[in-house]
């Protein structure tokens, strides 16, 4: 039986660990503002912003919270975005996604100041991903790092499947892996189905990151395995579930993550570690 990794408990540990980096920060004259921008009604996209606004507190992190209409125009926003770009107050800017569709969100993720990234999503974060520098990383690939190395799993020479291939997760954690010396293979959705259990089977770290309900089953994972289950789905029920069938592949794994409670929190509270490192890099202090 796998042994679970508990991202609820570690996810408490960073925030601790960026709330005392905030009240140090603050104590020198450092703000570590963050601002939160949500545009239109989307209840999911509420529901995040208020977790976020909530973990601010938390971690004595001063929350600058925008709600705009639905009918916000591009150039409203953008005027918005150079606003907190120029505010010294606000050490991070975060554009809660999706935008209702009228908006261009490649636009905004390209306006918001490289300093000020704390998702971690501008050309410029995910260049310096690439060439190895370090800088701001996308929270959810980052807060799955944080849970490897908790549990002792060290990604140096293993074989790491990551299957999804988004800019937001599945790009930037293959890289982060490889940077940690990690073999790589990257399923999509141009991967050949009949194909995917044998290279799932070779990942002794297995990453799920596709959004498709318990797509990952037990036979699929190598005994001993870390899998590491990104989705954040609704099974057949509507019950969240992850895209690994955690009840076959518990079975088989040596480390697993639940869903929810794996990485889920552990990515709210990357956001908290950014905010904190963006203003450590933004006074030259990281
Ligand atoms: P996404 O942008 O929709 O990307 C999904 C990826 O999966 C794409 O690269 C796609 O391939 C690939 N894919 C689709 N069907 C596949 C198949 N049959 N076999 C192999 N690969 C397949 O999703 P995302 O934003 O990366 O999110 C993935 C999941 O993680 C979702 O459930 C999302 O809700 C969840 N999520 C959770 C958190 C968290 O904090 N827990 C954070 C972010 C996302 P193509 O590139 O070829 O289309």
């Amino acid at each position: 039986m796998a042994t679970i990794i508990d991202g609820k408990k570690l996810a408490v540990e960073v925030r601790e660990r960026a709330a005392a980096e905030v009240a140090e920060l603050a104590s020198r004259g450092i703000p570590c503002g963050l601002a939160v921008v949500l545009v239109g009604n989307d209840q999911g996209s509420a529901t995040y912003v208020r977790a976020k606004l909530r973990d601010c507190e938390l971690c004595g992190i001063p929350s600058h919270d925008y709600k705009l209409p639905a009918d916000t125009t591009q150039e409203e926003l953008m005027a918005l975005i150079a606003r907190l770009n120029a505010d010294a107050d606000v050490a991070g800017i975060l554009v809660q996604m999706p935008l209702p569709a009228h908006l261009d969100e490649e636009q905004v993720v390209l306006a918001i100041d490289p300093l000020k990234d704390v998702d971690g999503f501008h050309p410029e974060s995910l260049g310096r991903l690439v060439r190895g520098l370090p800088g701001l990383r996308p929270c959810t690939p980052a807060g799955i790092m944080e849970m490897l190395d908790a549990y002792g799993i060290d990604p140096a020479g293993k074989n790491a499947v990551i299957v999804g291939r988004s800019s937001i997760v599945g790009k930037p954690m293959s890289l982060m892996l490889l940077a940690r010396n990690a073999t790589i293979s990257v399923a999509h959705s141009h991967t050949d189905p009949r194909e995917l259990a044998r290279i799932c089977q070779s990942a002794d770290i297995l990453v799920a990151a596709c959004g498709i309900p318990k797509m990952v089953k037990g036979p699929w994972v190598k005994p001993g395995a870390a899998v590491i289950d990104v989705g954040m789905d609704r099974d057949e029920d509507g019950k969240l579930c992850g895209d690994v069938d955690f009840a076959s592949a518990e079975l088989v794994a040596g480390h697993i993550t639940p869903v929810p409670g794996g990485v889920g929190p552990m990515t709210r509270a990357m956001l908290m570690s950014n905010v904190a490192l963006a203003a450590k890099i933004q006074h030259g202090l990281a």
